[in-house]
């Protein structure tokens, strides 16, 4: 396959689909661990098409929705100094902190710039001396090394007037967690293809001996995620549980040396709480002593901020897979993407937003799930495809 589109062909997924049904004997439910399948799934009609009982429970790995509200507090407390040049990828602009988001506060004069790189903002300190530069610094194991090389420039540059405002975590603790967790209704994941191409697979063999759990690393364009469904139901059916790579053409066992060398100079591993979920062990970064003095948290003072959770808002029970989004009594209604309650809603990645973008507004019904064949697949999977907005720059991963 040489081009994008071919991943989306009709005539394979007709096939991929037909080999699912055939080898399904009986219900399961997986997990697709990254927001980016969470919404190709949703906008290709996937899981509608899927046969009966084979469930896609969608999984916390979109990096604005879990970034915890302390952390967006502390960001609006940080850019509303005045002294201070604040910095971030667009959508985290939008995201609620407990009153405010980023974008009222710049509404107000404060210097809030978006940026598509963190490279971008270390210009800026250059660029403005007397004023103290910020990088918003959120994401997966996908982000975490540009923004690790950014600090690194910072520190070997001398440029005193920059810092990062860290919030990355790291995929292989949450699915841990996920797996501990009393409610867990996971019995394989589909996990996230671009975190493995920076890390590699080696973290998973161990989990997935330990909970007896197949995890097959899977992409993001439709052929790409039938695959990983079909391995992964193939494995369940056979009582396996191994580590499986469908997304060869990005990811090896090793990942990409350099980065990891560069995240492990930078950062080091700290417990970080999720957004919704609350604190996983293990689960996260924070610039290591070395590098301490770029942490915005400490420069600014603002590690004491605490906060509370909306009580409306169940993103902590969609991004544990335990409700679908149209199952918040708040969808669609007072939560809207215009009028976002919750980071679900807020990001191109998150499942809220993904249900409302391709109007899932509330549950399939017998009759629609009894449609669930063959040829309405590639129907629906092209039609759908071909109403699909462009993507805007995001905080990926
Ligand atoms: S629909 Fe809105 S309020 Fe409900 S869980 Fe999603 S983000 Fe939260």
């Amino acid at each position: 396959m040489k081009y994008l589109d071919e991943f989306s062909d009709p005539v394979l997924a007709k096939r991929l689909f037909d080999d699912i049904r055939a080898i399904t004997t009986k219900p399961w439910s997986l997990m697709e661990v990254c927001g980016g399948q969470t919404h190709s799934i949703i906008r290709h009609g996937i899981d509608q098409l899927l046969p009966d009982g084979i469930r896609l429970i969608h999984g916390p790995g979109c990096p604005v929705c879990v970034t915890p509200l302390e952390i967006i507090d502390k960001a609006l407390e940080i850019a509303s100094r005045p002294d201070v040049i604040f910095c971030s990828f667009g959508d985290m602009l939008r995201v609620p902190g407990s009153g405010r988001d980023l974008f009222q506060v710049k509404s107000e004069g404060a210097d809030v710039r978006v940026v598509y790189s963190p490279l971008d903002a270390l210009r800026i300190a250059q660029e403005n001396p007397e004023k103290q530069v910020v990088f918003f610094g959120i994401g997966f194991e996908t982000t975490a090394p540009p923004n690790a090389m950014t600090v690194y420039q910072a520190k070997k540059l001398a440029i005193p007037n920059f810092s990062l405002l860290v919030s990355h975590v790291r995929v292989p603790p949450a699915i841990d967690a996920i797996m501990n967790s009393p409610d867990c209704q996971v019995q394989a994941f589909l996990a996230a293809g671009h975190v493995c191409t920076v890390m590699g697979t080696r973290e998973y063999p161990a989990l997935a001996d330990r909970h007896n759990v197949p995890i097959v690393v899977t992409g993001f364009e439709p052929l790409d995620i039938l695959e990983g469904i079909r391995r992964a139901v193939r494995q369940l059916e056979n009582g396996e549980h191994t580590v499986e790579n469908a997304y060869p053409r990005a990811v090896n066992e090793q990942g990409s040396p350099a980065a990891q060398a560069m995240l492990a100079d930078v950062f080091e591993v700290t417990d970080r709480s999720w957004r919704g979920i609350g604190m996983i062990p293990q689960s996260g970064w924070r610039l290591s002593p070395t590098y301490r003095e770029y942490d915005a948290e400490h420069r600014f003072s603002v590690t004491g901020i605490e906060t509370e959770e909306s009580t409306v808002c169940r993103s902590g029970e969609v991004l544990q897979g335990l409700i679908k989004p149209h199952e918040c009594a708040a969808f669609g209604k007072e939560c809207t993407p215009r009028n976002p309650l919750g980071a679900t809603m807020v990001s191109s990645e998150g499942a809220c937003a993904a249900y409302y973008l391709y109007r899932r507004l509330e549950a399939p019904t017998a009759n629609a799930q009894a449609a669930n064949a063959p040829d309405a697949s590639t129907q629906a999977a092209s039609a759908q495809a071909a109403n699909a907005p462009a993507k805007e720059a995001s905080s990926v991963g």
